[in-house]
Order: structure tokens, then C-alpha cells, then sequence
């Protein structure tokens, strides 16, 4: 079973305050994943099992900054806040709609299954996530498709999660044998490699002591960035899981990493 993420900065223009696809990347990686997926003619099943997670990007990123969700609020305000969280949900929404057309279009069995129709958090963190569905759709052959998305939180009452905590979480309960994350630079650099040109990339990630000296991400991105990945997959790497950050701007480096051949990039995994 392989988790395949692929981050917002790859299948949206990110930066851009209206939601903007990123139409080439979509279009080349749903290529590349459908070659990955029934490369082998004979049997058909080259791989056991997977479940693609993608990031929210332009979708999502501004509006959840603009009505501060995730950030306490007093009771007056909640309508506004609902109606954030709405405006949120369906624009994710658009987005998954838009990606799910491109893989069947690819020849790959998607089934979107939006995280705010079955998950709910405590402070910000998935508690409650019902794995059955997602398990039957997988043992018959479909590829769930999940993103970031808009929660209920019992603390905060309304929450963003990020497409990789579900990664983290569906990975751990799953049991999954290997975890891609395709983002827009080739892993882990000692500095952010889009604004510092003396940036030197780490090839491995055993614990948090490796990144404590990173300064955070520079997007307009609620979810914690780089450092929020690593923290994530070093969770996942404590079970036994261990992951893979490569750039998904590079053609071709998804379907070699989904095929298990060697990618340029930074691993996670515990010593
Ligand atoms: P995605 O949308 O693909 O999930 P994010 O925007 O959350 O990706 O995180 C990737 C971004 O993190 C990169 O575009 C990069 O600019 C930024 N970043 C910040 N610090 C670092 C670092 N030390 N190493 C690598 N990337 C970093």
C-alpha cells in the first residue's frame, strides 16, 4: 500500500490570491501515476493498493486566512465563521472535482471521500476518523482520493486540517509500506531553497534535533509548511513508517518514486 501526497505548490499556483489550477502538473502527474499503476500488463496490479492526499494550495489557503479559522473567536462572530468554513469546504471542493476529472480521464477508479463529511478533531489534531470505507473502496480496487480540508474541532469548533496530517494518520492505520510526498523542491534543505541560494540539501531526517534550526516556511500557508511535513512524517517514522520528500515539478519523479526506483530527495525515517 502506497500513500502518494501531492502538495498544493504542485497541482495550484500557490501564491496566487485566486484559486488557480496548475493544469500541466495536474495533467503530467495523472499520466504518471496511472503509467505507475498499471505498468505491469500482465498482472495489472504493479501496486498494492493506493491512496492519493492532495494539499488545498489557492484553494484553500486564503480564505482560511482570511476568516482566521483555527484561532479562538468569541460566540458573535460564529456565523462569519460558518460561512468561512463553508466557502472553504467548496472551494477544496472545486479543486478535488477538478483533480478527480483529470485522473478518470487518466483511466485511474478515483472515489473522493472529503474529509469534512467524516472527520472531526480535538484541537486540531484527527480523533475521530472512521478508516472502513476507505479500507472497501481500496480492497476493491479504487483509488481514494483526500485532501485538506475544514473539520469540526470540539475545542476550537471549526479547524483546517492539512492534507498531511491525514496522510499521517490514514498511513499509521492503514499500515502503509511506503509514503511520497511530491512537493515543489527536492526535500529538506538547511534553509528555504526558493529564497536562500546557500540552501544545501539534507539527503536524511532522523528526528526533530535535524530540523530545529529550519526557519519556516515563507507561503501563505496556515498548515505549517516544511516543518509542519517533517514533524508529521517523523510521527509516522516512529511507527516504523518511513517517507519520501521529491520534487513533483521534476517529470517523471512520481512514477519513479511510485515504482520504488531511486528519486532525488530527503527521507524520513527513524535510526
Ligand atoms: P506543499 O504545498 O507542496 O505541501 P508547502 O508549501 O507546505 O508544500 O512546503 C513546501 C515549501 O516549503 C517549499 O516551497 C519551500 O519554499 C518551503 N520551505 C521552507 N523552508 C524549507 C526548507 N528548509 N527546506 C525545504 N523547503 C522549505
Amino acid at each position: 500500500m502506497i500513500i502518494l501526497k501531492i502538495g498544493g505548490s504542485i497541482l495550484t499556483e500557490k501564491d496566487s490570491t485566486e484559486p488557480k489550477v496548475d493544469y500541466d502538473n495536474l495533467n503530467r502527474i495523472a499520466e504518471e501515476i496511472q503509467e505507475s499503476l498499471y505498468a505491469d500488463e500482465i498482472s495489472n496490479d504493479l501496486i498494492d493498493g493506493l491512496v492519493i492526499v492532495h494539499g488545498a494550495g489557492s484553494f484553500g489557503h486564503p480564505p482560511a486566512k482570511k476568516y482566521k479559522i483555527g484561532e479562538p473567536f468569541e460566540i458573535e462572530d460564529y456565523l462569519e465563521k460558518r460561512i468561512g468554513f463553508a466557502e472553504i469546504q467548496n472551494e477544496v471542493k472545486k479543486l478535488n472535482s477538478i483533480i478527480c476529472e483529470s485522473l478518470i480521464a487518466h483511466g485511474i477508479p478515483c472515489i473522493a471521500i472529503p474529509p469534512s463529511s467524516f472527520i472531526t478533531t480535538h484541537n486540531k489534531r484527527i480523533y475521530d476518523f472512521d478508516l472502513d470505507l476507505l479500507k472497501t473502496y481500496i480492497r476493491e480496487g479504487f483509488i481514494p482520493v483526500l485532501f485538506g480540508d475544514v473539520v469540526i474541532d470540539d475545542e476550537v469548533k471549526i479547524a483546517v486540517i492539512s492534507g498531511d496530517q491525514i496522510l499521517q494518520y490514514i498511513a499509521k492505520f492503514l499500515k502503509s509500506d511506503r509514503i511520497v510526498l511530491g512537493t515543489d523542491v527536492a526535500g529538506v534543505y538547511t534553509k528555504n531553497p526558493k529564497t536562500h541560494d546557500d540552501a544545501v540539501h539534507i539527503d536524511e531526517v532522523n528526528s526533530i534535533e535535524d530540523i530545529k534550526f529550519l526557519e519556516s516556511t515563507t507561503n501563505v500557508d496556515v498548515t505549517g509548511g516544511m516543518v509542519g511535513k517533517v514533524k508529521e512524517l517523523l510521527d509516522l517514522a516512529d511507527y516504523g513508517i518511513s517517507s519520501e520528500i521529491i520534487n513533483a515539478n521534476e517529470k517523471g519523479a512520481i512514477a519513479k518514486a511510485l515504482q520504488g526506483m531511486e528519486v532525488n530527495g530527503t527521507n524520513i525515517c527513524r535510526k
